[in-house]
């Protein structure tokens, strides 16, 4: 008999795969850490062809970014990519830095976010934590 493990289910698979533009530094001018944001990924945490997630920080005022990128496939116009930034504490940034497991970031959903897709660059009130599910 074959049962099902909650917890096995859950394991997140990370991929090995590299995505080139993780090593390179960013501009994203839309940010409001300081008056030239340019990210850099320091640890990426997920990333598969539709989704990635990574901690990324400002070169040049060292602020912590989360970022998120995801891109839902649709076949009536072009596909939606959206990407979203969220300002994180030092502490927040560590936690993420040092964790072996993916961390808990259920935070996110209620945190300040930049969000960018093919409609501009929009404030919300946070970011979804799981948007490949
Ligand atoms: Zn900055």
């Amino acid at each position: 008999m074959k049962i099902w493990n909650p917890v096995k289910s859950c394991l997140y698979r990370l991929r090995k795969k590299k995505d080139m533009k993780d090593n390179m530094a960013e501009a994203v001018p839309y940010l409001d850490c300081c008056n030239q944001p340019v990210l850099k990924t320091v640890k990426s945490l997920y990333s598969s062809n539709h989704d990635s997630e990574a901690l990324r920080q400002c070169q040049n005022c060292k602020r912590y970014w989360f970022y998120r990128f995801s891109e839902y496939v649709s076949y009536i116009t072009d596909d939606d990519l959206t990407v979203w930034y969220s300002s994180l504490t030092e502490e927040e940034a560590e936690t993420i830095l040092n964790s072996q497991d993916m961390p808990d970031l259920s935070f996110l959903s209620n945190r300040p976010s930049f969000m960018k897709d093919a409609e501009g660059v929009k404030q919300v009130h946070g970011q979804p934590t799981r948007p490949w599910t």
